[in-house]
């Protein structure tokens, strides 16, 4: 039975040993040699209380393009969010490190491991409900709502999501922003976010910083990695040049994008530089 988020880490920990989805299928391995490489290594999950308010703090946020849906929105008696994240094994992020674009390994781990990162959050409401609770995962639920900028609208404000699962992280005490805008946490920045909205109370997990950009050293690693120079060490990141490049890297069958130069080969790859 879950009671806490070390429950939750040993249960995803569990079943992303035991699951298929955990590994490129041979039939959707990009090339033959990649069929077999498992995509995540052991989670970290952390809790924030529904009513925290930190977590109501950073609902809205017109700059960032934030306006997020409050737990009880998603599942009205709410009490807890449990929030996780999902290291890339060191195969795919080296893979990407030794490179200086995005390769297509790593572009595999982005687009057929989100299969496996749906299965896990789903397969932990699964776990909650079996154990007598409610529990809904924004990611996959029909509630959840994707902005699409429009070709003419101005370049800010632009809310991109009802939910943010790196907002959600920062307040479930798993790390702090960098840079480059990926959360940092004490498994790096390089993987994925997922969480679950429950009526479970699980004790909340402590933050172990104040500020949004702690555990960001600023040394500015990931600004020499980025590939389209969408990152300054003075100006931040800029989304716009981000994600033209984004585009550009679409294969020729439109499955598979991605980048992630920002987030291998990088000092917060796995592990968090500024925790001390
Ligand atoms: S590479 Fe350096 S500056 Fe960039 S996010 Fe990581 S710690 Fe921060
Ligand atoms: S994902 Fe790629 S293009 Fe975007 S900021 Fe990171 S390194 Fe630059």
């Amino acid at each position: 039975m879950i009671k806490s988020c070390s429950d939750t880490e040993e249960f995803l920990a569990d079943f992303l040993d035991r699951s298929p989805a955990n590994a490129v299928p041979p039939e959707k391995a990009r090339r033959p040699e990649y069929a077999g490489i498992r995509f995540f290594d052991a989670p970290i999950a952390g809790c924030a209380a529904a009513d925290d308010a930190v977590l109501r703090s950073l609902a809205r946020n017109e700059a960032a393009g934030i306006d997020l849906k409050q737990p009880e929105e998603w599942l009205p008696g709410a009490k807890s969010v449990i929030s996780f994240f999902l290291p890339f094994t060191e195969r795919i992020r080296s893979d990407n490190a030794a490179s200086p674009v995005p390769t297509d390994l790593w572009q595999q781990g982005r687009i057929t491991g989100q299969e496996c990162l749906v299965e896990t959050v789903r397969a932990l409401a699964e776990k909650l409900r079996a154990d007598g609770h409610e529990a809904v995962t924004p990611v996959g639920d029909s509630l959840l709502t994707v902005y699409m900028p429009k070709p003419d609208a101005p370049p800010a404000p632009a809310y991109t999501s009802n939910w943010s699962e790196r907002h959600i992280a920062y307040a479930a005490g798993l790390g702090t922003f960098g840079l480059s805008r990926g959360l940092i946490t004490k498994k790096g920045t390089a993987g994925r976010f997922a969480s679950v909205v429950t009526t479970l109370a699980v004790e909340p997990t402590p933050r172990a910083y104040t500020g949004l950009t702690d555990w960001c050293t600023m040394c500015g690693a990931c600004a020499k990695r980025c590939p389209s120079g969408a990152i300054d060490k003075m100006a931040g990141k800029s989304n716009e040049t981000c994600n033209a490049y984004l585009k550009s890297t679409r294969s020729e069958d439109g499955v598979f994008y991605g980048c992630g130069q920002c987030q291998c080969g990088v000092p917060c790859e796995s592990t968090a530089p500024g925790m001390g």
